[in-house]
């Protein structure tokens, strides 16, 4: 359903993504893990030209792009085709929970007002947020904006989901109920791509796990490869230091 074929990404002199080739199947929960630095953020940016890649193609559901060519309405429908969770929720502070929720759809999905409403008032109860649909995101926890964002990916309705270490900027009592609700949608059969540092929520939630190092994928594999029976030493190394 998505294929990056050859990205590469230079910033400055610094190569960052050396030509990485990834395919993700419909309903895969795809965990990519790797330290800090090693080009994961930068990859799930390339797959919505969040960030442009200088060379290689993004596929997603039947929408090839050529990322050196692309052009602004390929890039739009591509867009389209997906929704990112940010590491900081990146909530209009502004508007209150509902609001954030279906300014996405009135003015990008051009949906009906009365839809949109009807829609993010669904997915917010699927986040458990039923009871705050009129507060601010600053009268919410960490935790409960996160789960704004997430709702609000949730309503776009979108091919794929991309999470952005999604529980980084929480305190660790926030962590678990955030990542109870990203584990009830991946059992929804909604295909997500997660860049995280959960570790035991990389293996039990997710059916392909991503090994990135340097800027390359270095191994991939069901969890229990690269967890239990890792073959390349850099993965060693990194898991070690979670154990
Ligand atoms: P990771 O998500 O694995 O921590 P990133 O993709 O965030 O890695 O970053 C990879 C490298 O690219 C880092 O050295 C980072 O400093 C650099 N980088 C990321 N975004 C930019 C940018 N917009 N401008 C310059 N350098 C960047």
């Amino acid at each position: 359903m998505i294929s990056l074929t050859n990205i590469h990404k230079t910033f400055g002199k610094q190569e960052v993504l050396k030509g990485i080739d990834l395919t993700v199947e419909q309903g895969d929960v795809v965990a990519i893990l790797g330290p800090s630095g090693s080009g994961k953020t930068t990859l799930l940016r390339c797959v919505n030209f969040l960030e442009r890649a200088d060379e290689g193609k993004v596929q997603i559901s039947g929408l090839t792009v050529d990322c050196e060519h692309a052009r602004k309405h390929d890039i739009v429908q591509l867009r389209r085709k997906t929704a990112m969770v940010f590491q900081h929720y990146n909530l209009f502070k502004h508007k209150t929970v509902l609001d954030n929720v279906t300014e996405g759809l009135i003015v990008a999905q051009k949906v009906p007002k009365a839809d949109a409403k009807a829609r993010a008032l669904r997915v917010l109860e699927q986040v458990g947020l039923a009871a705050k649909v009129n507060e601010y995101p600053s009268m919410l926890s960490g935790g409960q904006q996160q789960r704004v964002g997430i709702a609000r990916a949730l309503a776009l309705n979108p091919e794929v989901i991309l999470f952005d270490e999604p529980t980084s900027a929480l305190d660790p009592e926030l962590v678990g109920e955030v990542l109870a609700v990203i584990r009830s949608i991946a059992q929804q059969g909604i295909t997500m791509v997660v860049v995280t540092h959960e570790m035991g929520f990389a293996r039990e939630v997710a059916n392909r796990v991503i090994f990135m190092d340097g800027g390359v994928i270095v191994e991939e594999g069901t969890p229990e490869d690269i967890f239990v029976r890792p073959k390349q030493e850099r993965t060693r190394q990194f898991l070690s230091r979670y154990s």
